[in-house]
């Protein structure tokens, strides 16, 4: 830029990319991003000096030619027009009463933003709840990590990482599976490959040789979708062997007799033949794990995007609690959370449909009572429709109609055929974005929305800390941040909020959430971070999780027996491959942001498809080939990558892209039973090649 330095500002922000939640200085001419610089690391304790790609360089998206400035309504041939803010919101109004008065406002939901800030979170469940009068609300985390939150819930207490930032650079050993850290989580691949380089043991067991895995002192490949069988090997070895932690199990957990007699079956033998890690791999790892001071058990989708993750985290915790590996330095669990804000947004300001702010159960009376006096509102006990399950009421004429905040799900939910016919049908959308995305599309109202880098509140990262997010550019055209939006919504529909700005909504927050007791954004802005639990204004947050006890009720670890289970969906004559998903460093979910980023864009510019040269030799593919592959929902065709990273029985494509969706091709129906997460990561698919045109 040929902007002075000195007629620039410069603002500490937290990224919006992904949930590490680097911290850093934005340069900015108040229009655009002109650089970024990692703030005072003594006030980033995450990052230090590190960002990455996205992080640094990927604004592109907030100046996009296509970047919504003012709100769209239909006009009478269906097509969007420009509308001021006030016609806008009468027809949200009238579209939602119209709901409300013919249905009840069960009829209607809220789709939450893990984008958004705690503060707009916060609103949009408080929006759901008194405004709209439905318990209907919840976000991207029902993709991804909801099994996680479910899993560890039921053993150790909090559906979260006990582990900090600090654990994850000065552990002696970890375990990370169903996680492409380097590409996804890239500052934090970069403290474990640090730590690594001195000395520590890093096991990855994947079904793709992800980058990570060049950095491991043992890889192991394993077919998809049988991640409690290989986990409960490790379980079962250990005890036979000996090597569990007694004292820690005798004085800190329950459960483990019956645990011990679930894994039984799960000899290494057994294992190798269900999951393809071989045997000796199963005992190695199992021996480095239980032998080590110290274990991080790291994860993410592929260990969740299952109709059983649920029972793989919940084999996780077994495997790090009857180890020791809870509760103490350089020890945990460690679920490395995707979007920016998804633990704090999607999770602890409870945009839930059955959880209040801070994981506080609807079901409890004194819960309901608490918030139906604060809110002034009345409020079920039956919980609302999972995202998942969204779609199926819809279809089924429950639910009449959709406000979709920050969130893309014609792209993003399983099925997509399925989700763009439901879209299409439901009798009201309402779509709050940056841009017109493919949600949009189907929508009757389009509220344009600012970025994380026009407005004020905070974000809560994967190890839990609190951190500001500040504004460091003018909002764009007409947008208004999200809260700001819900404010004037709920006004015109019959309520009084009079939020002066973000800060007294946490104040609220405060006040009704135990685990966010001490969390003011003055206090926030002052120390850099606060990790929760931090139930007062002078207790200091929480590094490590479980350190005394486990957050249930006897304060002990609950083992849980773990049987066998297999995908809902396996490979047979007709579908003989197994299809899984993931992601790639340049890109960031459905690309709403990074496909604006020209930049960005010359690395991976479209999808793909990885195919192990077996395969490919077997069905004459080579290279660069245009591959169709098949599911029972649906094909695509895309190119081949050739390569190892896969094995011979799998394929993988990426999630990010619109054309050729890896989503045609994926489950709307299989989910885990418990968390309603779907089944992304295995799918029975066929591929030939398609002659090049
Ligand atoms: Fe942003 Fe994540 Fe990259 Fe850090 S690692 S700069 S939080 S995308």
């Amino acid at each position: 830029s040929d902007k002075r330095l000195e007629e620039l500002t410069v603002d500490t922000t937290t990224c919006g990319y992904c949930a590490v939640g680097c911290r850093f200085d934005v340069y900015s001419d108040g229009n655009e991003v002109l650089a970024t610089r990692p703030a005072n690391p003594e006030k980033t304790p995450v990052n230090g000096i590190s960002t990455c790609v996205k992080g640094k360089f990927s604004y592109g998206f907030v100046n996009a030619n296509d970047r919504l400035t003012k709100p769209l309504v239909r006009n009478e041939n269906g097509e969007f027009r420009t509308a001021s803010w006030d016609e806008a919101y009468e027809r949200v109004v009238e579209g939602f009463e119209d709901i409300t008065d013919n249905y009840g406002g069960e009829a209607l939901s809220v789709i939450a933003s893990s984008k958004a800030t705690n503060e707009e979170n916060y609103l949009m469940g408080k929006f759901a709840r008194q405004v709209l009068g439905t318990n209907t609300v919840d976000n991207c985390n029902r993709l991804c990590h909801s099994s996680t939150v479910t899993g560890l819930a039921k053993t150790f207490g909090y559906g979260a990482a006990s582990v900090s930032i600090e654990d994850l650079e000065t552990t002696d050993c970890y375990l990370i599976t169903g996680s492409n850290t380097t590409e996804a989580h890239p500052v934090i691949g970069t403290r474990i490959k640090q730590n690594v380089r001195d000395g520590s043991d890093l096991i990855v067991f994947d079904p793709r040789e992800v980058p990570i895995a060049e950095y491991a002192t043992q890889y192991t490949q394993v077919n998809p979708g049988y991640d409690a069988v290989w986990i409960n090997g490790l379980i079962r070895h250990i005890i036979e062997n000996d090597l569990h932690d007694e004292a820690f199990i005798e004085e800190r957990a329950t459960g483990f007799e019956d645990m011990k007699e679930a894994v039984q079956e799960f000899t290494p033998e057994r294992v190798e033949e269900i999951t393809g890690a071989p045997a000796a791999e199963i005992k190695a790892a199992a021996e480095t794990i239980a032998t080590a001071d110290t274990c991080v058990f790291g994860w993410a989708l592929g260990i969740t995007e299952h109709s059983h993750g649920t029972e793989n985290v919940t084999a996780l915790a077994n495997l790090a609690a009857i180890t020791g590996n809870v509760g103490k330095r350089g020890a945990g669990v460690s679920p490395f959370r995707g979007q920016n804000n998804v633990q704090g947004g999607g999770g602890d300001m409870g945009p839930l449909p059955d959880n209040l702010p801070g994981y506080q159960k609807i079901e409890n009376d004194d819960v309901r009572e608490t918030f139906e006096d604060a809110w002034n509102c009345d409020i079920s006990a039956d919980r609302g429709y999972y995202t998942t399950e969204m779609f199926h009421a819809a279809d089924a004429g429950e639910l009449r109609g959709m406000y979709c905040i920050g969130e893309n799900p014609a792209l993003s939910e399983p099925g997509k055929g399925h989700g763009e016919t439901v879209l299409e049908n439901i009798d009201f959308l309402v779509v709050q974005d940056l841009f017109l995305n493919e949600t949009a599309k189907y929508a009757d109202v389009v509220l344009p929305a600012c970025s994380f880098l026009e407005k004020e509140g905070t974000f809560t990262n994967t190890d839990r800390t609190v951190q500001k997010v500040n504004p460091v550019i003018e909002s764009r055209g007409d947008s208004k941040p999200d809260w700001v939006i819900l404010q004037d919504l709920a006004n015109r529909l019959g309520r009084e909020w009079d939020y002066e700005n973000t800060a007294e909504i946490m104040e609220e927050i405060r006040q009704l959430t135990p685990i966010y007791g001490g969390i003011t954004q003055e206090r926030v802005e002052r120390e850099g971070g606060i990790q929760w639990p931090c139930f007062n204004l002078d207790h200091p947050g929480t590094q490590r999780l479980y350190t005394e006890a486990f957050n249930t009720e006897d304060g002990n670890a609950h083992l849980k027996p773990i049987g066998y289970s297999e995908p809902m969906e396996t490979p047979d004559d007709t579908y003989p491959l197994t299809l899984t998903t993931g992601r790639v460093l340049y890109q960031y979910h459905t690309g709403t942001m990074t496909h604006r980023d020209e930049g960005i864009m010359t690395y991976n510019s479209q999808n793909f498809v990885e195919i192990n040269p077996e395969t490919a030799a077997n069905y004459d593919i080579a290279d660069g080939d245009p591959v169709c592959i098949e599911s029972r929902r649906g094909e695509i065709t895309v190119p081949a990558q050739v390569t190892d990273r896969v094995g011979t029985d799998t394929v993988f494509v990426p999630m990010h892209f619109a054309e050729n969706a890896v989503n045609e091709l994926t489950d709307a129906e299989r989910l885990d039973p418990e968390a309603k997460t779907p089944e992304f990561k295995v799918s029975a698919v066929c591929i030939r090649p398609v002659e090049s045109s």
